[in-house]
């Protein structure tokens, strides 16, 4: 076969999603993916989080989609019998000077639709986490945590099941635009032509574009990559709900938070740094700010936390520049028609998989 109707490049969770989703009404599918499996770049390297949808602006595709997406992942979870837990977070007023953020974090998630948001006093919220320490804090009873290889195994396993083909070890090096389509070329000088394309390249993305000769910068689409690391504690096990500061008001990170997993341990994470290398390593230079952000909210020592695992955002935001949105767009007025780019899909993007692949099938 050289010809197919969907070329999806990327099989982090986003790709696999939008796989399982078309599968259901499209034509022929290959999914293709440089590594040889699924999910080895974001979509395994972060918080396994399920955001509620409060910290985004209004009207934005972050909002929109994170609170279906949360809907939808709960659904998707339970009736896969999926490991996850919907513990709920803390946002903390570490004191009376933040209380008016929490306010307005709040008024912002009302706006977005999160449902069930409730003010604590410190007294309240160390009722429900007993080492907190908090002037006051937002309780979002919607946000948990899963696991999301298991999803993203799940997705691939449905998609293979609806026909979709997979081309592990198979990177994308060209992309030619044709009357009617797109030639891709592979680094195993194999070439194929495909109707449309969905680029859900990660951190690459902005490469894709390139490729197929879009101008990046005059569209907006150049990526900065944007560093987070955790480091890992046995000072504390089986927190019941999650504790996070007030975010970033740059909205670039949402601060140094506890990360849970569903085994209860904790650890920290992520910090926010611009890099412009892909390194996954993490070392222990960071240990003192880390430290330094968690006693805002927990009673921690230096000695109590060790460097674990990174991850590197997509982000659209470059340092100093305001916040921005997802891109998810077909590109026929750019005169790349049937090419659908997903770009920028930071955080809470394992959140909004399932409500992106419903997006795309609009498109
Ligand atoms: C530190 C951190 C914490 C986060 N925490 C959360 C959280 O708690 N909750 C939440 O909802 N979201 C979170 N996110 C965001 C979430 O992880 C991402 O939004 C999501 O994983 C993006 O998935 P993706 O499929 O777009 O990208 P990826 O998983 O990176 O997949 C892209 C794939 O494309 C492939 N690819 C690239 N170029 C090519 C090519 N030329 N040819 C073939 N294949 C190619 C790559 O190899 C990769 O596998 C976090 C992100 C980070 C970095």
């Amino acid at each position: 076969m050289d010809k197919v109707d969907t070329v999806i490049i990327g099989a982090g969770i986003i790709g696999l999603a939008a796989a399982e989703r078309l599968s259901r009404s499209e034509g022929d599918i290959l999914l293709v993916e440089k590594e040889p499996d699924f999910g080895r770049h974001c979509s395994s390297r972060n918080s396994e989080v399920i955001h509620s949808g409060i910290y985004y602006q209004p009207g934005s595709l972050k909002a929109g989609l994170c609170v279906e997406g949360n809907r939808a992942l709960y659904s998707f979870l339970k009736e896969h019998g999926i490991k996850h837990k919907r513990c709920g977070k803390l946002v903390v007023a570490a004191d009376e000077e933040e209380v008016p953020a929490l306010h307005a974090l709040k008024e912002k998630g009302e706006r977005n639709g999160v449902e069930e948001l409730l003010l604590l006093r410190g007294s309240e919220a160390a009722g429900m986490v007993p080492s907190l320490k908090a002037h006051a804090a937002l309780f979002v009873p919607s946000t948990g945590i899963f696991d999301s290889h298991a999803v993203m195994r799940e997705l691939e396993r449905s998609a293979r099941e609806n026909g979709v083909l997979f081309a592990y070890d198979t990177e994308v090096t060209a992309v030619h635009p044709l009357p009617g389509g797109y030639r891709l070329s592979f680094n195993d000088e194999f070439e194929m032509e495909s109707v449309r394309i969905i680029n859900c390249a990660g951190l690459w993305s902005d490469r894709i574009c390139e490729m197929a000769g879009m101008d990046v910068d005059t569209a907006g689409y150049r990526l900065h990559w944007n560093k987070g690391d955790y480091f890992k504690t046995a000072r504390y096990r089986n927190f019941e709900r999650l504790i996070y500061p007030l975010p970033d008001p740059k909205g670039i990170h949402l601060g140094i938070h506890t990360v849970s997993n569903l085994q209860g341990e904790v650890s920290f994470g992520p910090n926010s740094y611009y890099v412009s290398e892909l390194d996954y390593k993490t070392d222990d230079s960071q240990r003192l700010s880390f430290v330094t952000a968690v006693r805002r909210y927990l009673d921690i020592d230096e000695g109590d936390v060790w460097p674990d695992m990174c991850g590197i955002r997509p982000k659209l935001q470059g340092p100093g520049d305001p916040e921005r949105d997802f891109v998810i767009r077909e590109e026929s007025e750019r005169g790349f028609p049937g090419f659908i780019n997903l770009v920028g899909i930071e955080s809470p993007g394992l959140t909004c998989c399932l409500s992106i692949a419903n997006l795309l099938v609009h498109l």
